[in-house]
């Protein structure tokens, strides 16, 4: 994922470790500029409302496995023999639980050639017409000179998406008169090279014009979004590019779980997944936790180790994101 800068008032705001990218010694990342926007402070909870109970089920430890077994594969870029060996793993833990899977194969034109990706797509049946996307990437990026296992960047995504497959299909009869629930498992989210519009979000753009063509778009109750979400210091955007609902109500559920504090209070933009999408009018959240180590030195580094994770931080996001979907499909 990219974080795109607001220039002016915003770098102010922003967290010593980006100031200090900010005042020029941004090395090799590549920063997109976006608007000036004011300070939104994220909506006051309603203190009326009682505190929610997590959804039982959910497995904060059974995640963390899943992600260390995601990592064990090591540097996973798209088109390699470890990202197929994680795939394959992928496939069979969700057909091992019943959940019937696709594989979405197709040929990505990036700066170093063609390369062969493909999205998993797990889907947990609903009547009710409509579809809720929960979605995530598992590759990881292609970094020269370090070994790159991405346990959160790509491991983090990966192993929720799973853990939440797994509780959602047991819990169909519930879902059954509800949206359809895809978990999508995405390719090439990652730049081969540096970051730009084409070179990036390969498996997301593919999925968003596939279904744009199909006239699939409108039956999207929502798109969520999973990034970098198992920073055992969990703290998570408030993203300018998801849609103003999907944002309020998670910042809501969020404070109702007991977490008032899980979200910064000013919005940052974030290029992930969830934008294309959001450029053909899906309402789109972007979950992400986008400050991992001290002054995010832990991202794209040999650094985002499974020992950087916990339990508890997938155990939070998984429960956030399985009571957004529970509002969603009442
Ligand atoms: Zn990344």
């Amino acid at each position: 994922m990219q974080l795109s800068i607001f220039p002016g008032n915003a770098a102010r705001r922003s967290a010593p470790w980006l100031r200090e990218l900010l005042a020029g010694a941004a090395g090799t990342l590549a920063f997109t500029l976006a608007l000036v926007l004011p300070l939104y402070a994220a909506p006051p909870s309603n203190p009326a409302r009682s505190a929610s109970h997590p959804v039982p089920g959910l497995n904060g430890e059974r995640a963390m496995v899943f992600a260390r077994s995601a990592a064990s594969f090591g540097p996973r870029p798209s088109g390699s023999p470890a990202i197929e060996g994680l795939r394959r793993f992928i496939l069979r833990e969700l057909r091992g639980n019943g959940i019937p899977v696709e594989e979405q194969r197709f040929t990505a034109r990036t700066p170093a050639g063609d390369v062969p990706m493909v999205n998993l797509i797990a889907r947990i049946p609903g009547n009710s017409g409509q579809r809720i996307l929960l979605t995530g990437h598992y590759d990881t990026k292609r970094i020269q000179g370090i070994q790159f296992v991405g346990a959160n960047d790509g491991g983090s995504s990966t192993a929720l998406l799973l853990e939440l497959a797994t509780v959602l299909s047991k819990r169909k009869g519930a879902t059954g008169s509800g949206p359809e629930i895809w978990i999508v498992f995405f390719d090439g989210e990652e730049a081969v090279g540096d970051w730009s519009e084409t070179d990036s979000l390969y498996g997301s753009r593919h999925l968003a014009s596939q279904m744009e063509r199909e006239g699939r778009l409108r039956s999207i109750r929502a798109l969520i979004n999973l990034d970098m979400i198992g920073d055992r210091d969990l703290n998570l955007v408030l993203e300018y590019n998801s849609t103003a609902a999907l944002r309020n109500l998670a910042v809501e559920v969020a404070a109702a779980q007991g977490h008032p504090d899980l979200f910064d209070r000013h919005l940052s933009a974030i290029e992930d997944d969830h934008i294309p999408f959001a450029k053909l009018n899906v309402p789109v959240l972007n979950l992400i936790d986008f400050s991992y180590g001290p002054r995010h030195a832990w991202w794209h580094s040999e650094a985002d180790t499974i020992d950087k994770l916990s339990p508890a931080s997938f155990g939070i996001v998984g429960n956030l994101v399985l009571e957004i979907v529970d509002r969603l499909s009442r």
